[in-house]
């Protein structure tokens, strides 16, 4: 982005323009745990609520009409910004519910929940769910349960010391008995990109269904589904200028019409009689009650503002970023939880500093209004990969600065002073 693109950028995000902590410009380098929003979203779900509230899919009124197509508009635009077709689409209230919708369609076709075609989603005891230590506990604890309830028994990659994901062991995790292999496209603590290529193949190889965790990616690089070849993919609305409360599952239109449900009731229903019920098609199979319907319209927007900037342009951006931040690794009593490097990495970056705990680090921060995340980032076995318990953390998005980044280097290289750790 040029410096006029970027001003042009922030202008449009209303929260920026605001003073924290008597009177100190924001500095947002939380992006990774939400980002901020720009007006259009704001706007959309304004706009939803002002002229077209209506409930979806059964009015008869124009309201409702209205409504409708704004709602499966939205699913169109997010559909195309991920690259995959609207019926692949299914919204949810985000990326945990989106993995554990997959997860708990497992577990009911081994229960014989399933209809036409669910013995694709049937486990046997001893069959194999692969994970990675890299994932945040939404991309780990589902696959756990699912175990749990079915007697799957679940493998994982390990990360190398640099924290990237170990595949030297590649042939070992993935076998014959491989049903899935979970991982996330991009770490939420160290920033580093998975070998999604790779995994796709050896999970292919052995007839495993994939499952990405695209939540760091979707906003941040362009993700294109159908050309990754995953099966599925989860990514949540408010990590991409979108609203909380919404988020998608991609699935492979073929699966999503063999996948149970999981959650049952109205909207998802063909013939329901008090002995028995048929199930609508995908999407709406797995989109039981009353959805987040002006959440959707403003993730939809969200999906149209990226697509307009480019995510080239994006990810451009995001390299730039990604290599300002990497230089904390030369501040004295500063390491990098992670990749140091800038190839295939984004702009997230944990650290633990010498001496100070996580918790303090971000308070001195904070005090000069620079806002980190602090704690285990939901990816405790990775920091306990790494000997520690917690980390700070710096992430950025398409409307964070060099500017800032400079900004925050310089106050944390003043960290160990204030402690008196030197
Ligand atoms: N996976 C990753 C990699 C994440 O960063 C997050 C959010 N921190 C999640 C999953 C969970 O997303 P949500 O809380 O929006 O469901």
């Amino acid at each position: 982005l040029t410096p006029s693109e970027l001003a042009a950028v922030r202008a449009d995000f209303p929260l920026l323009g605001r003073t924290v902590r008597g009177g100190r410009p924001l500095v947002y380098l939380d992006s990774a745990a939400t980002s901020q929003k720009p007006n259009v979203v704001l706007e959309a779900e304004v706009e939803f609520y002002e002229q077209r509230n209506a409930a979806v899919h059964r009015g008869a009124h124009a309201l409702a009409e209205e409504a409708t197509e704004a709602y499966e508009g939205a699913r169109d635009a997010v559909a195309a910004f991920v690259g995959a077709d609207p019926g692949e689409i299914v919204w949810t209230s985000g990326a945990t519910a989106a993995i554990n919708l997959v997860a708990y369609a497992f577990a009911n076709a081994t229960a014989g929940r399933g209809g036409a075609g669910s013995d694709r989603f049937r486990l046997d005891a001893g069959d194999e769910i692969v994970v990675t230590e890299a994932e945040h506990h939404a991309n780990l604890v589902p696959w756990q349960e699912l175990c749990a309830r079915t007697g799957a028994v679940l493998r994982w990659f390990g990360v190398t010391d640099d924290g990237r994901l170990d595949l030297s062991t590649l042939d070992d995790v993935i076998t014959e008995r491989t049903r899935v292999v979970a991982f996330g496209h991009v770490s939420n603590v160290t920033g580093a990109v998975a070998p999604v290529a790779e995994l796709v193949a050896a999970a292919r190889r052995v007839g495993a269904f994939t499952v990405l965790d695209a939540c760091q990616s979707v906003p941040n690089l362009p993700v294109d589904l159908h050309a990754l070849g995953v099966d599925f993919a989860a990514f949540s609305g408010h990590k991409m200028l979108g609203p909380t409360g919404v988020g998608a599952l991609y699935g492979r239109r073929e699966l999503l019409e063999a996948m149970p449900p999981v959650t049952t009731g109205g909207s998802m229903v063909e013939v329901v009689t008090m002995e028995a019920t048929t199930y609508a098609p995908p999407p709406q199979r797995f989109e039981a009650g009353t959805q987040p319907v002006a959440q959707a319209v403003g993730m939809g927007v969200a999906a149209q503002w990226l697509d307009e900037l480019g995510m080239e342009a994006v990810a451009a951006h995001e390299r730039a970023l990604a290599a300002e931040l990497v230089k904390i690794a030369e501040i004295p009593g500063v390491r990098v939880v992670g990749p140091t490097d800038t190839v295939d990495r984004l702009a997230v970056v944990s650290f633990v500093v010498d001496g100070v705990h996580a918790h303090d680090v971000g308070q001195v921060l904070d005090d000069r209004g620079i806002a980190v995340r602090v704690g285990h980032h939901c990816a405790q076995p990775l920091h306990r990969r790494f000997g520690v318990a917690a980390t700070a953390r710096a992430s950025a998005s398409v409307y964070t600065t060099v500017e800032e980044i400079t900004a925050f280097r310089e106050a944390l290289s003043g960290v160990r002073a204030f402690f008196g750790a030197e």
